[in-house]
């Protein structure tokens, strides 16, 4: 095991929120230290690789740099691009392929135990910690029979191998629609499973108009008010309202959301509302969670309600904890 240097503040995560929270941080004058368990934006690096962003470019831009692109809402490769330049600019100390496993020590002196590729331990020390860890880690899984098959994917990427397949999409919000239309667009022929009697109603206005007409085609055929309920090598079994359907199949994507490590922030110490989505514990100004120095950013302060908190706003989270740090600094060391 080595153990590295002491920082200010260590941030746990380098998604576009931790990025904007060690931005912040760094202005106000601390030293920052971000560890990711994957690369820099590594769940947007998984995102399907020729998505394009719901936003526009302006409303994803951190730490005052503009974010030009010739299309009205910027591809993946854009984002990407975007955010290296931006750690580039700030020269971020950005530790990736390093998970962080445990977290002991408290306010003022936190030891954080980092693990990399190779399982080697790297304990790092810092006086504040910043949680931002995202969702995109963990799928919802839907517990049925053959879902840990090999050809069953929680993660969508790109069409190219499902040409000429019967691929079944489970779900009905973005994601879903997204793959569906994708997969039917490039070959496959694709069959949507979806609990509820239609779409969400969250799926974006351009899309929805595009995947309902898909399906009154029947380009792509629909089940809806109907699961999944088995799933085997050659068929999968749907439980619809005209009865049990075996249909033929050799992909499955389960596209049914993801959500936060809620045990990593309960180890912490942290505290969820049981009440409330199991929001974790924390201040809405300076976003300090029940404990003492750790601080929460980004999708998870929401807890299970993962469609709440996106870049657009979790960007902001850097600014509101980098202020409370800095009165706390200030405080503890008047003649910083
Ligand atoms: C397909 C898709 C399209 C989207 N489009 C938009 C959009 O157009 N506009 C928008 O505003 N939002 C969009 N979102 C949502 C948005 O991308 C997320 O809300 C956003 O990425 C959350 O940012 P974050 O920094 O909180 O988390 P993330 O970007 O998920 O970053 C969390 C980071 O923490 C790291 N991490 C996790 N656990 C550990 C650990 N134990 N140790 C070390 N590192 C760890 C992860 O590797 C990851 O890099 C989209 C989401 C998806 C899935």
């Amino acid at each position: 095991m080595t153990t590295s240097a002491e920082f200010d503040v260590l941030v746990i995560g380098a998604g576009p929120t931790g990025l904007a929270c060690a931005i912040e941080a760094q202005r106000a004058g601390l030293r920052v230290v971000l560890v990711d368990k994957g690369c820099l934006c590594n769940s947007l690096f998984h995102y399907p690789a020729h998505m394009t962003f719901f936003t526009t470019p302006e409303l994803l831009e951190i730490g005052n740099m503009p974010f030009s692109s010739p299309n009205q809402k910027p591809t993946r490769s854009e984002a990407l691009e975007y955010y290296r330049k931006v750690a580039e600019h700030y020269a971020l100390d950005v530790r990736q392929y390093h998970r962080v496993e445990g977290v002991t020590g408290g306010d003022g002196d936190f030891q954080v135990k980092t693990v990399d590729r190779f399982e080697r331990v790297v304990e790092m020390h810092a006086k504040k910690l910043v949680i931002a860890t995202g969702y995109y880690d963990l799928p919802n899984y839907l517990s049925i029979e053959g879902e840990d098959l090999p050809k069953v994917q929680h993660y969508y990427n790109e069409p190219h191998p499902y040409f000429g397949m019967d691929v079944l999409v489970i779900g009905g919000k973005n994601s879903a629609a997204i793959a569906a239309l994708d997969l039917w667009r490039h070959g496959a022929k694709v069959t949507l499973v979806h609990r509820a009697a239609e779409m969400h109603r969250h799926v974006k206005y351009w899309i929805l108009p595009d995947i309902n007409n898909r399906v009154k085609n029947g380009e792509v055929t629909a089940y809806f008010s109907s699961t999944v309920t088995k799933i085997d090598e050659d068929t999968v079994t749907l439980q619809t309202p005209e009865g049990e359907k075996t249909i033929e199949n050799q992909f499955v994507f389960a596209l049914t959301g993801y959500h936060p490590d809620f045990t990593f922030i309960e180890n912490l110490g942290v505290r969820l509302d049981a009440e409330n989505a199991r929001c974790p514990i924390c201040d809405p100004e300076t976003l300090e969670s029940n404990v003492a120095g750790i601080y929460l950013a980004g999708v998870i302060v929401a807890g299970e309600r993962t469609n709440e908190i996106f870049i657009e706003n979790g960007r902001f989270h850097g600014a509101q904890i980098a202020k409370d740090l800095a009165m706390k600094f200030a405080s503890a060391s008047p003649t910083k």
